[in-house]
């Protein structure tokens, strides 16, 4: 037996047992004639000691040799410890050992193997399988285990069926570019591995199933900006026969049961809703984080038409009331400008209001407007005596994204993001289309599977932009953690909709005809949604980045650095595979 008791489990009241414990050495600590071992496992730490006086000698030489991260197998008596430490749940006793096993040794480990390790990012990628053995990653990973159990049970008590569905398929319809796989038995054919699993969960729906779920893997070959992965997991679920308010409600309560279940959070009432539009209005932002205020204020009308030709000739003139910061120096202003200006955000310059303590404002245009005016900029814009309004103006869409940006710096320095304050909000109608510059067309906001709201379909023809879908958004602290929407169940509309994005009849039936020969044979009303699971578990974690959830993440290029993948293959491979690579040598 390798063990009687796991390295977090014995107190005091275990004093005078004999035990056996295993695990890897986490510190040494050796004064000649004493030697103390942290011995350390996935429950906790354990201290043994060795001791002179209590021990034979050469027990007391074994043990002093000990290196970090060496495999051993003790045996001995729990004792009182000497000092207590009081920061671990064992720190009351220790092992006087009296029996040494090693059981493996180890290289001496290429950064500590400590809650703040001096390991750098690649480092503890390329050697993952030590950073699990550090307490933050493990608890991560537990925690993870925690959220998809929670997940699991809330739907299955829903009455929800885990189905899996293939990988190898063809593609899919999210909207970005397929990893694809070659067919050795199909020559000069390929698969597609899934963005989601879209059009399979449609189908278990005309089969039937009526509610579906999976904890699955997707795979979108996008840049890695920010915060991805090549491959991430989804929470995926479908149901039959549901409106749009079923859905919210099934799944609003899926949130609150992981904030109940996992952070102890109760969230009354409703989740709130906001329209897209709303959003984009109030917060320029999709995903609008409402754990603070800054609601953006228009102030087309009251400040345009006065001899400030900056805002005269801009599409929209808006500001946000930055809460407290009127003590800001005209230093920290153009600091603040800078900000604004760097290419990241794009604005051209700010205009600035301070709110002065006595009720007074002094503006950056005082010579164009007089204290009515910034009155009226202020009611406008919810500001207080004490706060600096901060105007940004231009064409309507770029002015609500750096002013969005602006926002989010703004309450990142003022403290108001609380990762443990948690704010969902429902993001619903979302526009059906959405136009791309580049190539001068419309394409599916979500995915074309998706509803147009009712009453909406003749819009396409005249004006296709203001269409609304039937698409919805779960938001949680500024991020979009899940999205779904009601589907087109008959053929015919999920052609005029195919139409509507380009697609010829040939190319939408090479593509997806399967999906509409299933839509023939009595397709139900059906809708769904899909979680991301990595974020959503980041956020209810308290961390910023879904790599820290991930047990074997990529890093931003795509690379696995332990395994070092992607790499290249024999020509053996290639040839069996009908393949060749050409590539040139830069
Ligand atoms: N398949 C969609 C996505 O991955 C989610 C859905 O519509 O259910 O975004």
């Amino acid at each position: 037996m390798y063990r009687t008791h796991t390295n977090g489990e014995l107190r005091a009241s275990d004093i005078d047992k004999e035990v056996t414990l295993s695990g890897w050495v986490q510190h040494v600590r050796n004064k000649g004639f004493l030697v103390w071992v942290d011995l350390r496992d996935r429950y906790g730490i354990t201290q043994l000691i060795f001791d002179g006086e209590r021990s034979p000698k050469e027990l007391i030489e074994k043990a002093s040799h000990l290196g970090r991260e060496y495999v051993i197998q003790v045996k001995g008596k729990v004792i009182e410890r000497q000092s207590k430490n009081p920061n671990i749940p064992t720190g009351d006793i220790e092992i006087l050992v009296s029996e040494l096993n090693i059981l493996n040794e180890s290289k001496t480990p290429p950064f500590t193997i400590e809650d703040k390790t001096d390991g750098g990012e690649e480092l503890r990628l390329k050697y993952r399988y030590l950073d699990i053995r550090r307490n933050p990653i493990r608890e991560n990973l537990i925690f993870r285990h925690k959220v998809a159990m929670a997940v699991r049970n809330y739907l299955s008590n829903e009455d929800f069926i885990e189905v899996e569905t293939p990988y190898l398929i063809k593609s899919t319809p999210e909207g970005a570019r397929d990893f694809v796989v070659p067919s050795r038995m199909n020559k000069g054919q390929f698969y597609a591995l899934p963005q989601s699993p879209q059009t399979f969960k449609q189908l278990l729906m005309v089969g039937g199933m009526d509610k579906y779920f999976q904890i699955v893997r997707c795979f979108r070959d996008e840049d890695l900006r920010a915060d991805r992965q090549p491959e991430f997991t989804q929470i995926d679920c479908e149901m039959a026969f549901v409106e749009q308010e079923d859905v919210l409600e099934l799944f609003e309560g899926l949130l609150k049961h992981l904030l109940a279940e996992l952070k102890g959070v109760h969230i009354e009432g409703n989740i709130p809703r906001m329209t897209y539009d709303e959003a984009m209005q109030k917060y320029g932002n999709d995903k609008p984080d409402i754990r603070f205020g800054m609601e953006f204020g228009e102030l087309n009308e009251v400040a345009q038409h006065k001899d400030f030709n900056v805002f005269n000739q801009a599409e929209l003139v808006a500001g946000i009331a930055v809460p407290g910061v009127n003590s800001y120096s005209r230093k920290d202003i153009d600091k603040l400008i800078d900000w604004v200006r760097r290419p990241q955000v794009g604005a051209k310059g700010m205009v600035y209001v301070r709110c002065n303590d006595d009720g007074t404002f002094r503006s950056s245009v005082d010579k164009f407007y007089d204290q009515e005016d910034l009155a009226k900029w202020a009611e406008i814009t919810g500001a207080k005596p004490g706060d600096l309004i901060c105007v940004l103006s231009g064409n309507k869409n770029e002015v609500r994204s750096q002013l969005s940006a602006l926002r989010m710096e703004m309450a990142e320095r003022l403290g108001l993001r609380n990762p443990e304050e948690f704010a969902p909000l429902w993001v619903i109608d979302f526009p059906l289309l959405e136009w791309d510059e580049d190539t001068q067309r419309y394409y599916a906001m979500h995915h074309p599977f998706t509803a147009p709201k009712k009453g909406q379909l003749e819009l396409l023809d005249t004006k296709p932009g203001e269409v609304k879908a039937n698409a919805y958004d779960l938001v949680l602290n500024g991020n979009e953690i899940g999205g779904g929407s009601i589907r087109i169940h008959d053929t015919q509309m999920q052609d005029t909709m195919f139409k509507h994005l380009g697609f010829t009849p040939e190319e939408a039936k090479k593509q997806f005809g399967f999906l509409l020969e299933a839509f023939q044979y009595g397709a139900p009303p059906h809708a769904g949604i899909a979680f991301g699971m990595d974020r959503l578990t980041s956020i209810l974690g308290g961390e910023e980045t879904i790599r820290e959830f991930i047990a074997f993440p990529k890093n931003n290029m795509g690379r696995d650095l332990m395994i070092d993948a992607p790499a290249t293959i024999d020509l053996a491979q290639l040839q069996e595979l009908s393949l060749k690579v050409d590539i040139k040598e830069k």
